[in-house]
């Protein structure tokens, strides 16, 4: 099983690393893609630059140590010059692994607007999910304990950290060295990325 990890991940930070750790050391998947988004269609521009996203991604992912191997970080959605679909991503991957089983990554918030996705029925026909529980006050899981296992709903306990709350801090200058890895932190500061200058 392959995991596609898509996001805006403006910053990518702990809170994703670690579901990223827990799901490679578990092997509920084999290998991680992780996806960062050109321009999303369900929420506001990114602050950060599709480039500096992606950048951060590969440096966050460098940090892995010994399951570095297992994850990937890919440009596609990056580098399509119009708006990137989930559902584009996954056919594109799979047409790239024959016979390779997908499951798409996905937190407990952005699961609940799964509906509103381009073409989400024949996505999910097409994958499984993997619907990690995050803290209420993250978004919220309205995810009903039903729905929640239909869907294979990970029971990883999530860390309590989002990009909002690491953009406000820099903004604030405020310390993120326990919520991002430190190599994106020099990143962030040498370009003066979210007001950091
Ligand atoms: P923002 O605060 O800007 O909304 P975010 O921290 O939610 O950002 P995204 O890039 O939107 O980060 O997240 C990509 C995916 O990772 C989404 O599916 C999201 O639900 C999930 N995710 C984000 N933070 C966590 C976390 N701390 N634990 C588990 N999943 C997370």
């Amino acid at each position: 099983m392959i995991g596609i990890y898509g996001g805006t991940f403006d910053p990518i930070h702990n809170g994703h690393l670690h579901v990223i750790k827990q799901l490679l050391q578990s092997h509920r998947v084999d290998r991680i893609i992780v996806v960062p988004a050109g321009d999303p269609q369900l929420r506001e521009r990114p602050v950060a630059s599709s480039r500096d996203r992606l950048e951060m991604c590969r440096l966050a992912v460098e940090s892995l140590s010994s399951l570095r191997d297992r994850v990937e970080v890919s440009a596609i959605e990056v580098e399509r010059d119009r708006p990137s679909f989930a559902i584009d991503t996954v056919e594109a991957m799979m047409a790239n692994h024959p016979g390779k089983e997908f499951a798409w990554i996905i937190g407990s918030d952005a699961f609940r607007r799964i509906d509103q996705w381009h073409e989400s029925e024949r996505l999910r026909e097409l994958i499984s999910f993997i619907v990690i529980e995050r803290p209420a006050n993250q978004g919220g899981s309205e995810v009903s304990d039903d729905e929640f296992d239909d869907v294979g709903g990970e029971e990883i306990d999530a860390l309590q950290i989002s990009a909002t709350e690491i953009r406000s801090r820099l903004a604030l200058r405020e310390s993120i060295s326990e919520l991002v890895p430190s190599a994106v932190i020099a990143y962030i500061e040498s370009k003066g990325l979210y007001g950091s200058a």
